[in-house]
């Protein structure tokens, strides 16, 4: 028997038409690309993109082409995006940060037709403009002044399109499941993956990131989102605060610690989400003044595992809870957080701390399992390593024209391509990348964890760890450090310092010092580089 209940298709347009009738008034603010700090409302993006819908809809683009955008976090980017999805297109966001290669691989795989864009991408896409054969326009988040003598012939200003078209454009009437999004993880082994969301997978993992022990977004909140749209849709912030009405705080192309900061204090942010990397610059460039973090309260970190330094300085020194998320582009991409159960808030901030660096507990809509190699099951003990699988409606279930083939078991659920642990509390703790983690004497060595207190050294300021081989034990690891400006350091202090913190056949078998740690195109440490550029090293155990 079928309920009886409305057909309501939970498509995400659905959520700017909630916030521009019942948050009409609630401010979008940016730091624009051009320089000043530029305000609207969700009235007034509701309103801008839907004459947007009907510019690029003269442009050609019909329900399900794909519409690309590379671009920084701003309130005309969050127009550009509704005007994709509100027509049923497909709005790919592209990662600036990729090499001009790969953008132009995905551009191609995507076949995208149109790009929206920012002046400061122009160059690389005037270089590479003839190799997009698909794309057909390319549209400048700015207006007519700013675009003049803009690096690519017959770019379009965002602009004149939203002036010259009218606002009158029907959203939405198409089946929930239809494709709304597209994003192409960054392909650490194999080429690039699309992976592309629905209407309906978006709107559940908007509905289950509001939970409050997801991130708990409210109207009272004022959101600053850090992390990029084009990294897995910036976590989902461009739907949730919408959905809300929370105050929207976006920063543009500027996100170096003294910029965070004053977009913070100016514009009373209550809430943030950022990679590891984003707070520790923060963080570096409070220690360098006397300014206090007088209204946020909270920041959700994720992307990589978050070090005990930061949570401490946080907690210490500024009086800002850090919740731990763990996800991925296939997931939409929240899959866990590390929010306290009732027994684990009950504890002293110091015995929180093991269950604060762990990644946590899924909320409802996600289904989590730990297998072993050969797929038995794993206890959940806190110790034992197993592959994480996950399952749910807005998890991947097949990659964009299938590239990668059959992704889920005959369970169905996909493999992450981490390895973790799960405690008795149900906390999950990611040890490694399945690729990054140490074979040691036939034994798995964490990555992960001696980066970690590597890194709350007070002269590191990134740590990397990679195995290497080894004829005897196969791996060993071999720790690299940056250190913070001006310091020095031997690698006899951080010996001392990893002693008695790990099992002694995990401690590194040699430290460099490197000038600069490498970051991939999402913020996270490049190992694949890494291992290039110390593809010639031999350890000195050997
Ligand atoms: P990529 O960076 O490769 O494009 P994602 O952004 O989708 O892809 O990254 C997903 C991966 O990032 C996860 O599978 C996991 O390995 C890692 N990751 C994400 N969050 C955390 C975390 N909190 N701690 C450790 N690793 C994490």
């Amino acid at each position: 028997m079928r309920g009886l209940m409305q057909d309501w298709p939970l498509t995400v347009d659905k959520i700017l038409d909630h916030a521009a009738e019942w948050h009409a008034g609630r401010e979008v603010v940016t730091r624009s690309v051009e320089g000043p700090i530029v305000r609207t409302t969700y009235a007034g993006i509701h309103e801008r993109a839907k004459r947007l819908s009907n510019a690029i809809k003269a442009l050609g683009v019909q329900p399900g082409d794909r519409v690309a955008t590379l671009a920084w976090n701003s309130g005309r980017h969050i127009e550009a995006w509704y005007a994709v999805m509100g027509i049923g297109a497909v709005c790919h966001t592209l990662n600036p940060r990729l090499f001009a290669d790969q953008l132009c691989y995905i551009i191609n795989h995507a076949e995208d037709k149109i790009i929206f864009t920012d002046t400061t991408f122009l160059p690389v896409l005037a270089e590479n403009r003839h190799r997009m054969p698909t794309v057909k326009h390319i549209v400048v988040l700015t207006d007519e002044d700013h675009l003049k003598g803009g690096a690519v012939a017959g770019a379009l200003s965002s602009e004149t399109l939203i002036e010259t078209h009218g606002g009158d454009c029907v959203w939405g009437g198409f089946d929930e499941t239809t494709a709304c999004g597209l994003c192409y993880t960054s392909g650490t082994t194999g080429n690039p993956k699309g992976v592309l969301y629905s209407h309906r997978s978006n709107f559940l993992h908007t509905l289950v990131t509001l939970q409050t022990d997801v991130m708990g977004l409210s109207v009272r909140d004022t959101v600053l989102a850090v992390v990029p749209m084009f990294h897995a849709n910036a976590w989902g912030l461009t739907f949730s605060c919408p959905a809300v009405g929370a105050k929207l705080v976006m920063p543009g192309p500027k996100m170096d610690g003294e910029s965070i900061l004053e977009l913070l204090e100016t514009e009373a942010v209550t809430f943030s989400a950022a990679v590891p990397t984003v707070w520790q610059m923060l963080l570096a460039h409070l220690r360098t003044t006397t300014a206090r973090l007088t209204t946020l309260k909270r920041v959700v970190i994720g992307g990589s595992a978050v070090p005990e330094a930061i949570i401490r300085a946080f907690h210490d020194d500024y009086g800002v809870e850090v919740v731990h998320a763990w996800g991925m582009t296939e997931t939409s991409p929240l899959g866990t957080l590390s929010t306290p159960t009732p027994e684990v808030a009950a504890l002293s901030f110091d015995d929180q701390m093991p269950y604060k660096l762990k990644q946590g507990r899924p909320p409802a809509g996600v289904q989590l399992r730990l297998t072993d190699d050969i797929g038995g099951g794993v206890p959940y003990d806190g110790h034992t390593f197993g592959r994480l699988q996950i399952k749910g409606s807005f998890i991947a279930g097949a990659y964009f024209k299938s590239e990668g083939g059959d992704i889920l078991d005959a369970d169905g659920f996909f493999d992450t391509g981490d390895v973790a642990t799960i405690d008795a509390e149900g906390y999950m703790q990611i040890t490694d990348r399945a690729k990054d983690v140490i074979k040691s004497g036939g034994e798995w060595i964490s990555s992960i964890e001696i980066e970690n207190i590597a890194a709350g050294h007070p002269k590191a300021l990134m740590a990397a760890v990679i195995g290497v081989p080894h004829p005897k034990w196969d791996e060993r690891p071999l720790l690299l450090v940056q250190l913070k400006t001006g310091e020095a350091a031997t690698a006899e202090e951080f010996m001392q310092f990893l002693t008695g913190k790990i099992a002694k056949w995990w401690m590194p078998d040699d430290v460099r010092f490197v000038d600069e740690i490498p970051l991939g195109g999402t913020g996270k440490i490049d190992k694949k580089l890494i291992r290039q550029r110390f593809a010639d090293y031999r350890l000195p155990t050997v």
